[in-house]
């Protein structure tokens, strides 16, 4: 896939060598950004065009922006992995393709092809590529962080579909996610806020959907959790999934299972891996609807040996508690999380090219 069609406009105050050695050195978590942005224009009149990489920097917005005003706006998240020869990966960027797309036909914005999306990923790179960091060891999950979104840029306070809309690509150094690494996170669980209602958006990548998520996520720092976990809007029964990442449970048996994919969770790319590799390894992937009853009851019988919540920023991180205002869910069997730890390797082991790439996962 050639990448030619982006016209590059090379920043002329580009960061010190130094300077970036030193961002590399501990780059957090969306912190710091690269030198560059990729952007692509859409008009209703034009479709696509104007493909460019340009220097990173504020944006120019009418304050009309419909984006600002009705919150027309998708996102992505994939990282960029080094491998010890130097070379840069993607994992599997056609699953966030698909779903960009998915997303914007719910949002009402364009669709982007597989070639514009992954094009806009390798020409940001070809620019901005001494920006992903080189792992020290198997244990450093370092990487460039890469985010896609498109925004409604119309100046327009009529509400409907923006005519005028904008696709960019940012990217920032990123470190783990969770500074404890493997170790386990406690989750809260929220009583009265939902993250997705049927027929709503929770299976699209919208800005509206974190923010809506963020009074919960509130609640879960003030109770010394790390993520929240939602129920279902329609019975308070079911589980879907954590405000930035998918469940997952281990049973004694062998089985895994996950919450089965309805329009109110969103279709994680981790998650699709992980029920790829869990059969590979033995286990019996099992998506179907569990209830906040069976976690309880198998935490307490010890028919569950692990829960995990998994996503590309935190890959695979083990739950060692659900804590809500009436109790604390903890695992009377396992401790050791196992699964969690094995799966996590495999995944590591495939992203930063330590394994073969028996899937055809990288790009
Ligand atoms: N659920 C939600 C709500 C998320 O924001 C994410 C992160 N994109 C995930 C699940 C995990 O998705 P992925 O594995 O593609 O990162």
């Amino acid at each position: 896939m050639s990448t030619d069609y982006f016209t590059t406009l090379p920043s002329n105050q580009p960061t010190s060598d130094e300077a970036r050695g030193n961002i590399l050195q501990s780059p957090g978590f969306g912190m710091h950004f690269t030198d560059h942005m990729a952007h692509v224009r859409w008009t209703l009149d034009d479709g696509w065009h104007g493909h460019e990489v340009r220097p990173y920097g504020p944006l120019t917005l009418d304050p009309a922006a419909s984006v600002l005003h009705y919150g027309q706006e998708i996102f992505e998240g994939i990282k960029a992995y080094r491998h010890a020869d130097g070379t840069i990966w993607t994992f599997r960027p056609e699953k966030n393709a698909e779903r960009f797309r998915r997303s914007a036909r719910r949002l009402a914005l364009p669709e982007l092809s597989d070639e514009d999306f992954i094009g806009s990923l390798k020409a940001l790179l070809a620019q901005d590529h001494t920006w992903v960091p080189t792992p020290k060891d198997a244990s450093d999950e370092c990487s460039l962080y890469l985010r896609p979104f498109m925004i409604a840029s119309e100046a327009f306070l009529g509400v409907r579909p923006a005519h005028e809309v904008d696709y960019y690509v940012i990217a920032s150094p990123a470190a783990a996610y969770f500074k404890g690494g493997i170790d386990p996170v406690s989750i809260w669980l929220s009583s009265h806020y939902k993250r997705a209602a049927p027929g709503g958006t929770g299976f699209a990548k919208c800005g509206g959907n974190y923010a809506a998520s963020l009074a919960a996520q509130k609640e879960a720092a003030a109770n010394g959790c790390s993520q929240v976990a939602f129920l279902d809007a329609a019975e308070d029964k079911w589980i879907e999934e954590l405000g930035g990442m998918n469940l997952f449970f281990v049973f004694k048996d062998g089985r895994l299972v996950t919450p089965r994919l309805t329009d109110t969770i969103l279709e994680g790319v981790t998650r699709n891996s992980v029920l790829t590799l869990a059969k590979d390894e033995g286990l019996t992937p099992e998506e179907r609807a569990i209830s906040i009853d069976e976690w309880r009851d198998g935490a307490a019988s010890g028919e569950i040996t692990e829960v995990f919540a998994c996503g590309t920023a935190a890959v695979i991180t083990p739950v060692g508690e659900l804590v809500s205002e009436d109790e604390r869910i903890r695992l009377t069997a396992g401790g050791n999380n196992e699964v969690a730890k094995r799966l996590r390797t495999k995944l590591l082991d495939l992203q930063y090219g330590r394994s073969d790439d028996q899937y055809g996962w990288l790009t």
